[in-house]
C-alpha cells in the first residue's frame, strides 16, 4: 500500500489555551431534515457558549446533502429555533461571510475538487460513479478529545465491515453527492474550523475523518465531544420521552433564558456555584474543558426548578410579556386592564407556576370573574352562615381605606369580637375573588382587585347583600 507507519494527531487543547489570542471558530452544523431538537440545541448552545466566552465566531452551517429528506422549512425552523433560545451565529446561509457558501448542496465544486485530488494522488479510486477512499494500514490514530480524552485506534479499525475487514469509505456516492464524514472535513477545513464540537455519537466517525484530514494533508481541528442527552430511562432522548423540539417546550411556556440554563447544565456546571444563572453569565463561565464525558440526563423537574426560578427573577414587563399569549390563549381579556394592573398581578403571584403557561392560569381571576364562576359555586356554605358573611362583608366593603392591611386588621378585629374564626370569612372570600383553595394572600388580592370588583364577586355568591 506504500503506507508508512506514523503518528497523526489533533491539536492539543493547550495549545488553545496558550494562544488566547487565536481565534476561535466553531460551528453547528445541522441537517435540516426536522425542527430543532433538544439534543441539536444542546449541541447548538455549546458551540455558541464557547464562541462567545473566546470572542470567536460561530458558524451556522446546513448540512443539506440528504435533498430527499432536507427541505427549507426544516432549515427555516432551526434558526427560528436558535433564535427563540437567543443562540445568533455570525456566519451563515442567511447572514454571509467569508468562507462561504453555508450550505453543502452549494459547495459540490468543493468536494469534487478535494475528490479529484485524492484520486489523483492515488489516495481515492473510482467505482462506477463513486469515488471511494482507501483506508490506509498500519497508522496510529490519537484523537486528543477536550472532553473524553486520547482515543488511540489503529487506522484499519476506523472503517471496517461487520466481519471487521476493513472498508474503503465512500466519499462521494454514485449519484454525485459527498457523505458526511468527507463533506464536515472539507468544510471544517475550508471553513477555518479551529474547533469541532458536537455530539458523542460522532466519535466513531471522528477517525474515519481524522485520516481523510491526513490524506489532505490538513492539520485536523480541536475535536470536543458532548455527552449524550438521554431520556430518565436513561435511553438516548426521544419523542418517547415527550416533547422534542424547542418549539413544544416555547408552546408549554417554558423561557428561553430557562431553557437555555437548563440546557447548559447538561453536561456542565459552573462548578459550586448556583446553578441558575443568565445568558451573560453562562458566557463568562462556561469552560470547553469542564464538560463532563458522563451522559446527561434530561431531567423534567429540573427543567421546571430552573425555569420557574427564571419567571422569578424576571422584570415586571418582561414577565408580562411572556405570560400575556398564555392569558389570551386561555381567552383572558388581558388588553382591558392596565399594564401596571397585570404586572402587579404577576408580582403578587409571588413565584407560583413553574412555567409562563402555568402563571397564567394561576392568576387567571386577576383578568376576568368568569373563570372564577366556572369553578365556584358557594354550594359548600351552609345557609346558615349567610347572614354573619353577609355583616362581615357589608362591613368590610365600606372600610374607607381599600388596603390589604387595613382590610386584614379590621376582620381579626371582627373575628375576635364576634366569637368566628378567622378562616370562616376569610376562606370564603379566597373561594369568591379567585375560585382556588390556593393564592396570594387573600387580602392582597382583594386590594389589588379593587373595591368596586370584590363587591360584584362577593354579591354573586350572595356572600354580599347591597
Ligand atoms: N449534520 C451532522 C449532524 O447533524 C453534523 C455533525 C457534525 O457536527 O459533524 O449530526
Amino acid at each position: 500500500m506504500g503506507e508508512t507507519e506514523g503518528e497523526f494527531q489533533t491539536r492539543p487543547y493547550y495549545q488553545e489555551v496558550i494562544a488566547m489570542s487565536d481565534k476561535v471558530r466553531v460551528r453547528f452544523a445541522p441537517s435540516p431534515t426536522g425542527a430543532l431538537h433538544i439534543g441539536g440545541a444542546h449541541t447548538a448552545l455549546f458551540n455558541w457558549l464557547w464562541a462567545r466566552h473566546r470572542g470567536g465566531t460561530f458558524i451556522l452551517r446546513i448540512e443539506d446533502t440528504d435533498s430527499e429528506r432536507s427541505t427549507q422549512e426544516y432549515e427555516r425552523t432551526i434558526m427560528d429555533g436558535m433564535n427563540w433560545l437567543g443562540l445568533d451565529w455570525d456566519e451563515g446561509p442567511d447572514k454571509g461571510g467569508g468562507f462561504g457558501p453555508y450550505r453543502q448542496s452549494e459547495r459540490m465544486d468543493l468536494y469534487k475538487k478535494y475528490a479529484d485530488e485524492l484520486l489523483e494522488k492515488g489516495l481515492a479510486y473510482k467505482e462506477g460513479e463513486a469515488v471511494l477512499f482507501r483506508v490506509p494500514r498500519g497508522i496510529e490514530l490519537t484523537l486528543d478529545d477536550t472532553i473524553y480524552g486520547s482515543i488511540k485506534i489503529q487506522s484499519e479499525k476506523a472503517s471496517v465491515n461487520t466481519d471487521g475487514s476493513v472498508k474503503d469509505i465512500v466519499i462521494i456516492k454514485s449519484d454525485g453527492m459527498p457523505t458526511y464524514n468527507y463533506a464536515v472535513v472539507v468544510d471544517d477545513h475550508t471553513m477555518d474550523i479551529t474547533c469541532v464540537i458536537r455530539g458523542e455519537d460522532h466519535i466513531a466517525n471522528t477517525s474515519k475523518q481524522m485520516l481523510i484530514y491526513r490524506a489532505l494533508g490538513w492539520e485536523a481541528p480541536e475535536f470536543a465531544h458532548l455527552p449524550m442527552v438521554l431520556g430518565k430511562d436513561k435511553k438516548k432522548l426521544s419523542k418517547r420521552h415527550g416533547a422534542t423540539s424547542v418549539f413544544e417546550y416555547s408552546d408549554m411556556g417554558y423561557l428561553p433564558d430557562g431553557v437555555f440554563n437548563f440546557l447548559a447544565l447538561l453536561g456542565w456546571g459552573p462548578g459550586g456555584g448556583d446553578e441558575v444563572f443568565s445568558r451573560s453569565d453562562g458566557v463568562r463561565m462556561f469552560e470547553l474543558s469542564k464538560v463532563t464525558k458522563k451522559a446527561a440526563v434530561f431531567d423534567m423537574d429540573k427543567l421546571n426548578f430552573i425555569n420557574q426560578e427564571h419567571l422569578k427573577r424576571m422584570s415586571p414587563d418582561a414577565r408580562l410579556a411572556a405570560v400575556k399569549p398564555f392569558w389570551e390563549a386561555l381567552g383572558l381579556p388581558a388588553d382591558s386592564h392596565g399594564v401596571k394592573y397585570l404586572e402587579d398581578s404577576l408580582t403578587l403571584m409571588g413565584g407560583r407556576g413553574r412555567t409562563t403557561k402555568e402563571l397564567a392560569e394561576y392568576s387567571d381571576y386577576f383578568l376576568d370573574f368568569e373563570p372564577v364562576r366556572l369553578r365556584y359555586d358557594a354550594s359548600e356554605i351552609a345557609p346558615e352562615l349567610l347572614p354573619k358573611l353577609n355583616k362581615f362583608y357589608a362591613e368590610m366593603i365600606r372600610l374607607p381605606e381599600w388596603a390589604a392591611a387595613g382590610m386584614e386588621a379590621f376582620a381579626r378585629k371582627w373575628c375576635e369580637k364576634n366569637g368566628t374564626p378567622l378562616k370562616e370569612v376569610a376562606l370564603p372570600m379566597r373561594w369568591a375573588l379567585t375560585g382556588r383553595k390556593v393564592s396570594p394572600g387573600v387580602f392582597e388580592v382583594a386590594e389589588l382587585l379593587g373595591r368596586e370588583e370584590c363587591a360584584k364577586r362577593l354579591e354573586y355568591y350572595k356572600f354580599l347583600n347591597v
